[in-house]
């Protein structure tokens, strides 16, 4: 089989010979035909529950559905170039190439938002990526600029797994089971933590009660900022990112307890609670969740020397069997930083995975997980809706505008900014 940068393109050549080689062979069709409502569709996300507040896309005008991919193609380009500086293409590094090649730039969620809060000069802001990241966006960017994201049933079925009416209702029993005073140190009972995978809902909730967001470079970092502010962390959405980060600084597996938010006190006991230093909401990435030891152990079996990396949101498991452990940036730049030729084994999103192979062919680099499956949420973003949604820009139309009301920016940026001043420990 030809490995090509495109996962379309490498899904078509592994489904021609092994169709049960990937999740779902409806992979290969566009979004409007296996949206029969709209959904997480096909890829590693696919068994996820939608959950029922998740936006839904209206459908998309026939013409745009009917259009070849080379139509698409000449449309986006065109509508880009009339729109010149006013608007700026945002892609996620977990987009397939046929969305990424419009993309002014590509990165991971936090360095796309730092880009959109750089080009104030465009109007139009269109984010190929999911719903969380383009709220992030509208937090950073300017008061007039408009975020759009081309398909609004874009969700991340990570970020959805922890709900404002599901957190809010943690919070007040672990109130009841801490009080709300300081100790004689001055630490609150507990900080809340969120990961920048959720709702600008969940990161305004943290601003109000003296919380902080962080990345999955930044983990450790603002995880001391809550510990010297709190006797311990309640942890969202991410109970991986959340329990390696720990884990990696120290905290004992069994002062972590897992939250469900469908038990009182998150099915544990008020011990558990009060021995706890860091609760972990039970979310999880589906993507992330699919990469195993047994993979790390047939990579090294394949070759010896391999260079395992895995992303922190991966099972700990995973993570303790792995070489290394960091973010996309980690890991993308561990690739760009090895001077003799590697093979590396990455447990990470395909598409990255396949642009990073095609990108330094002088490495072998593959992903962990044989089996092609990439973040159905992020593939809800498909040229047809990108067209759309530029053309609609060029006749002065804003569509899938998406804006933070106020009373939810003001305290998120709150959480934001206390991220960026948190500084890692000398
Ligand atoms: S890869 Fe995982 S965390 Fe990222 S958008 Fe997809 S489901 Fe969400």
């Amino acid at each position: 089989m030809t490995t090509t940068a495109s996962v379309d393109l490498t899904i078509r050549d592994i489904t021609a010979d092994s169709p049960d080689s990937v999740c779902t062979t409806d992979l290969l069709t566009a979004p409007w035909d296996v949206d029969t409502s709209p959904g997480y569709g096909p890829g590693a996300s696919m068994d996820d529950t939608i959950p029922t507040t998740a936006p839904r896309q209206g459908e998309l005008p026939q013409e745009y559905r009917d259009a070849s991919d080379a139509e698409l193609d000449g449309r986006i380009r065109a509508a880009k170039q009339t729109l010149g500086d006013r608007v700026v293409v945002l892609g996620h590094f977990y987009q397939r190439d046929e969305v990424v090649q419009y993309a002014d730039y590509v990165g991971d969620s936090f360095q796309l938002a730092n880009a959109a809060k750089a080009r104030q000069d465009a109007e139009a802001i269109v984010f190929c990526g999911v719903h969380f990241m383009a709220e992030t966006a509208d937090l950073l960017s300017g008061a007039d600029q408009r975020v759009i994201l081309p398909n609004l049933a874009a969700g991340c079925s990570m970020a959805d797994m922890a709900s404002i009416d599901q957190v809010e209702e943690c919070w007040e029993q672990l109130a009841e089971v801490y009080g709300t005073e300081p100790d004689a140190e001055g630490r609150v009972p507990v900080i809340p933590v969120t990961y920048m995978n959720s709702s600008a809902a969940i990161k305004g909730f943290c601003g109000r009660n003296g919380g902080i967001v962080c990345t999955s470079s930044n983990a450790e970092t603002v995880l001391e900022w809550a510990f010297e502010r709190g006797q311990r962390v309640l942890f969202f959405p991410d109970q991986h990112l959340g329990r390696n980060t720990a884990k990696h600084m120290g905290v004992d597996l069994e002062q972590m307890p897992l939250w469900n938010p469908a038990r009182p006190l998150g099915g544990n006991t008020e011990q558990q609670l009060d021995d706890a230093r860091v609760i972990l909401w039970q979310g999880f990435c589906s993507v992330h969740k699919r990469f195993t030891v047994a993979q790390i152990e047939e990579a090294r079996r394949d070759d010896p020397n391999v260079r395992v990396i895995v992303h922190p949101e991966c099972p700990m498991e995973v993570v303790d069997a792995a070489d290394e452990y960091g973010s996309t940036d980690y890991i993308t730049k561990a690739i760009a930083g090895a001077t003799e030729p590697t093979t590396f084994a990455i447990g990470t999103e395909i598409n990255l995975v396949q642009r990073l192979a095609a990108e330094y062919p002088q490495h072998r680099i593959s992903c962990l997980d044989p089996i092609v499956c990439p973040c159905s949420t992020m593939y809800r973003i498909h040229p047809g809706y990108i067209a759309w949604v530029l053309e609609q820009l060029v006749a002065g139309v804003v569509e899938n505008r998406i804006q933070v009301s106020d009373d939810v920016a003001e305290p998120a940026r709150l959480a934001l900014e206390r991220m960026l001043a948190a500084k890692p420990k000398a």
